[in-house]
């Protein structure tokens, strides 16, 4: 039996959603009903230090206007919205504590200071600091002490974060539908904080969880993410839990030699990034979008759908049933 098609688009509340967003979100949805599958929006909002109030209304009201809709999500007056990472934040830690059991994560109580002398002592002697079994003996976590010594440090108060023990010496063969084969060395690898101090899950546990108790089939995201594709290929493992297929896909650049796009390049561009109006909660300054220069939405989904390449018809407009 085939499995049914479960996508998401997860953005975190950090700002205006720009157009690299809209076109994940889009190839999401069009990736679901294409399969007659389900699409899920899932606010990724566990980092409280870069959370911008207002974000979320607005990412929701961009796809809104560009009629990206949803399957599924707690949503109010018969509509779908959301799922939220905040409202499910007593869900991580019991998966961040079996891994610790199952031996593949454990606590590190390291001070910001402690890593930083280690990190200037490396640069000192032209290497760089890798926070994996590289180092470990020598930086200040769980792996040498008893349980008993574990839960004394934690309930004396001290601060700690749960990391993952990154494997040593292995290459991992890893499949991204759009990059083909990647092989990775995993003594590159550090080991990433999975569950920070302020009692948060980091972005790569929350997401794993949630992709996996969500049954998401394919994870389809910017290219930005492809980095961390072995984390999380390696989180899917100790689990025990199958993975889903992934699809990175190229990120919308600024004009050559110029990067990435970032959420405040405005309309520098030449096109402006953002889809709609937006208001800069620190600095209440107005940008200009894609609705006040008098942009149709159908423009914008197809001018998106159709980047880097064509259907090679004559047809200028798709609709997104079309599409
Ligand atoms: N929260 C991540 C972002 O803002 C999601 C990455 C993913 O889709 O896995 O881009």
């Amino acid at each position: 039996m085939t499995k049914d098609i479960r996508v998401r688009f997860a953005p975190s509340p950090t700002g205006p959603l720009h157009i690299g967003g809209v076109r994940t979100a889009l190839f999401n949805y069009l990736f679901a009903k294409q399969h007659n599958g389900t699409f899920v929006l899932r606010i990724e909002d566990t980092d409280q230090n870069r959370y911008v109030p207002g974000a979320e209304d607005y990412i929701k009201e961009a796809l809104d206007w560009c009629s990206i809709t949803f399957d599924e999500g707690p949503g109010k007056d018969g509509g779908f919205g959301p799922y939220r990472q905040s409202e499910r934040k007593h869900l991580y830690k019991q998966y961040a504590d079996q891994l610790i059991k199952d031996g593949y994560a454990y606590f590190a109580f390291d001070t910001a200071e402690a890593l930083d002398n280690h990190r200037k002592d490396h640069e000192a002697k032209g290497k760089t600091f890798i926070y994996n079994w590289h180092n470990r003996e020598k930086l200040t976590n769980s792996l040498s002490l008893s349980e008993d010594e574990v839960a004394a440090k934690i309930n004396s108060g001290e601060s700690y974060v749960i990391r993952f023990k990154s494997p040593k010496d292995e290459i991992l063969h890893l499949t991204d539908e759009i990059r083909g084969d990647i092989s990775i060395d995993t003594n590159i690898l550090d080991d990433k904080i999975l569950f920070k101090s302020d009692g948060m899950p980091t972005y790569h546990l929350a997401n794993i969880v949630d992709d996996h108790l969500m049954q998401i089939t394919h994870v389809i995201r910017g290219e930005e993410w492809l980095p961390s594709l072995a984390l999380h290929v390696l989180l899917y493992r100790s689990f025990g839990w199958e993975a889903p297929s992934f699809a990175h896909l190229p990120l919308i650049l600024k004009p050559v030699g110029k990067g990435k796009l970032s959420k405040r390049d405005g309309d520098k561009m030449g096109f402006p990034v953002f889809p709609l109006q937006w208001v800069d909660p620190k600095t209440q300054s107005i940008s200009s979008g894609y609705r006040e220069d008098g942009y149709l939405p159908e423009a914008v989904v197809n001018m998106l759908a159709f980047l880097g390449w064509n259907p090679g018809t004559e047809q200028e407009l798709f609709s997104l049933q079309e599409l």
